[in-house]
């Protein structure tokens, strides 16, 4: 699946129909939740039951019928993925919280399928046919969506983000992969004091964007304060807080994405850890670097890379790769603040380094017994998947 996105234009009645559009997916997507919580315990809700609920729904409300009925059933489709998440984390036994569904309140999106919209042949725009009144909207980007066959464009997706308005198509198509340039082998540590250090002995400066960018969303954020109440200069000042912080998502997305790219096209393996960072990010002192260094996303990337290049990545278990020599694999403890490791055995490297070969070593370990049943790691999924993820976040 590939992602198109593109910036729209349209009329201030226009925005206000998109926006009408998500506060109804919103709606149904919650309605959808309340149903299946006090639906009696026989009734064995399912995906769907839930897409016959919108059918009903719609007899009921105005609002929703003029909603395309395919983007209705979207939004029960999203229902529906918060409750099998939820059992599914039953059913592994997650430790800690299973996620019960919540109601939603900030939704930014819709999602159409395959009807209730049509793409000009030529020119970049596309039209809403349904009876939410968004019209024609102008596309602004590089991409050539028309050049695509519109039998294979899945879904389209209209986002609000802070600086405006987003279409995105989902486009069934096989994702190229692309030629490899090297096929070396790389262990990756991950730090506060770099980005990462690798197996090779290189380390990848920290680009901290949030820190850079800090004084001026505070001080952005003041100037919401200072604004009167329910104002328009105090909205205004709420949107250029908002796109600020956008700015810091761009540009970790950015840096992680080119990473990401370089690391798998050069190599044949990747190995990382597997940190929780969700269970990291939890550890307050830590959080705002950790959030800020970005891990998560540039993990996402690697995996999206490593599909395309058709590079093996493993994510392997980070204990001891810090304490342990790399060399002789004997035991040297050292505190958080021991920059180098130096053991007996003559090994004398910088610390993160150590800690980088022996999670490459691990790596390659793994890899002999997981290319026997499975080969690299699958990704085909994941842009799909994360996407759908992404919006509800
Ligand atoms: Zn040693």
């Amino acid at each position: 699946m590939l992602v198109l996105e593109y910036k729209v234009k349209g009329r201030r009645q226009q925005y206000q129909a998109i926006d009408e559009a998500i506060r109804t997916t919103q709606f149904i997507r919650n309605k959808a939740i309340r149903y299946w919580i006090d639906a009696p315990r026989e009734a064995k809700i399912n995906r769907i039951a839930l897409n016959n609920y919108s059918t009903a729904l719609r007899k009921e409300f105005k609002f929703v019928e003029e909603l395309n009925s395919m983007a209705c059933q979207a939004a029960t489709e999203r229902a529906w993925s918060a409750i099998d998440r939820f059992y599914g984390n039953c059913k592994s036994k997650k430790p800690g919280k299973k996620g019960f569904p919540r109601f939603q309140k900030d939704n930014r999106s819709v999602e159409y399928k395959t009807s209730g919209w049509s793409i000009h042949p030529t020119k970049k725009r596309v039209t809403f046919t349904d009876k939410k009144g968004i019209g024609e909207l102008k596309l602004l980007g590089k991409w050539d969506i028309y050049t695509y066959p519109v039998k294979s464009i899945k879904r389209v997706r209209l986002v609000g983000k802070a600086d405006g308005y987003y279409c995105q198509f989902a486009v069934d198509i096989e994702v190229k992969t692309e030629q490899r340039t090297g096929d070396g082998e790389l262990g990756l540590d991950v730090g506060l004091e770099f980005f990462y250090s690798d197996s090779n002995g290189h380390h990848e400066e920290n680009p901290r964007f949030l820190k850079k960018a800090e004084k001026a969303i505070k001080h952005a954020q003041r100037q919401i304060y200072k604004k009167e109440k329910g104002k328009n200069q105090r909205r205004k000042a709420r949107q250029r807080y908002a796109r600020k912080h956008l700015k810091v998502n761009r540009q970790r997305n950015e840096h992680s994405k080119r990473l990401g790219r370089c690391v798998c096209k050069a190599n044949a393996l990747v190995a990382y850890e597997d940190l929780n960072v969700r269970g990291m990010v939890k550890n307050h002192c830590l959080a705002k670097s950790i959030n800020d260094v970005g891990w998560g996303l540039f993990r996402h990337w690697l995996e999206y890379f490593a599909g395309k290049f058709n590079t093996t990545v493993v994510a392997v278990n980070p204990r001891f790769t810090s304490q342990k020599c790399s060399d002789c694999g004997a035991i040297v403890k050292k505190s958080l603040s021991t920059r180098t490791h130096k053991c007996s055995c003559g090994c004398d490297l910088q610390r993160d380094v150590n800690a980088a070969i022996n999670i490459l070593n691990r790596g390659i370990a793994r890899d002999g017994q997981s290319r026997s049943n499975a080969t690299g790691v699958g990704t085909s999924t994941l842009l799909g998947a994360t996407l759908a993820e992404q919006v509800l976040t």
